[in-house]
């Protein structure tokens, strides 16, 4: 039955305050997604409508989806994150009626961000096979979004692409994706955050966390993320031959960023 299929969802342990830099993001998704839940009866006193949802945009493993998951977690809200992609490999024929149970789902469970990745699958003019059907899915999903049928109150959408030009128009109108916000890669107060949040329960001694944001330009969150990997492992295998776990240092993460090769370039 594919009613019973389990669609997944977490409430997430994260918060903004695990996302490093992004402020000016943060705060976009304040006032638009967190503030109004918080007080819809102000927004409705001056007439502000509610609702609609974001899109993010940005190159790969700059924190779209760590970020979506951070907000759910900041409203202490479920979190469910759908793949596009994922919709389209695993029910093949079967797609749009498995975009409604996952908004049902959401629905069920509010308060839920509901985050689609890749959703510029969903809208892309692409000649593959199995988007023959393209066109009923994405209208689907602009109905799901739009609500008439059943109520989103309670429900954040939230939509990632790394490729905006090839999302269909229709998803940009006034109450679906009216907002675009661009996730760039961090700066050097970015790298210098995601670094300091990562090895915070870390062992570490004097880490300058300044000179390894300098060294990382055009470094990624995913890139910041292996760069500590690295160290780590350098770092436990020493702490094996010696017997007790050393604390990572400086030269530990400058010689890690030598072995990794940035991912985006400083915008
Ligand atoms: P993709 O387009 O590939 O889906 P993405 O933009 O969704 O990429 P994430 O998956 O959110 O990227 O980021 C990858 C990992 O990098 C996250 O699990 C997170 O731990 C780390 N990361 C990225 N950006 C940040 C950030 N600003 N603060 C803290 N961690 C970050």
């Amino acid at each position: 039955e594919e009613e019973d299929r389990i669609i997944e969802f977490e409430r997430p342990k994260v918060s903004f305050n695990d996302v490093g830099g992004m402020e000016k993001v943060k705060e976009e998704i304040r006032l638009k997604i967190i503030h109004p839940l918080e007080h819809p009866e102000i927004y409705k006193a001056y007439g502000k409508k509610i609702g609609g949802g974001i899109l993010l945009y940005g190159p790969p493993g700059c924190g779209k989806t760590h970020l979506a998951r951070a907000t759910a977690g900041q409203i202490k809200s479920n979190f469910m994150a759908v793949g596009i992609n994922e919709i389209l490999d695993m029910w093949l024929g079967q797609s749009e009626k498995n975009l409604h149970a996952i908004f049902q789902k959401a629905r069920q469970i509010k308060p839920c961000v509901l985050f689609f990745d890749e959703v510029d699958a969903l809208g892309a003019n692409r000649s593959d096979m199995r988007m023959s059907a393209g066109r009923h899915l994405i209208n689907q999903f602009l109905n799901e979004l739009d609500g008439i049928e059943q109520s989103n109150d309670g429900v954040l959408v939230l939509a990632a692409t790394n490729a905006p030009w090839h999302l269909d128009p229709a998803f940009r109108r006034p109450g679906r994706f009216d907002r675009i916000i661009f996730v760039p890669p961090p700066d050097e107060a970015g790298r210098t955050a995601i670094l300091e949040i990562h090895l915070r329960d870390k062992p570490v001694k004097d880490v300058d966390y300044l000179k390894i944001a300098q060294k990382t330009p055009g470094f990624s969150g995913a890139d910041l993320e292996a760069v500590i990997d690295i160290a780590i492992e350098g770092k436990m295998e020493e702490s094996m031959r010696k017997g007790i776990p050393l604390p990572i240092e400086t030269n530990d993460l400058l010689k890690a960023v030598g072995k990794h090769r940035a991912t985006t370039t400083e915008w």
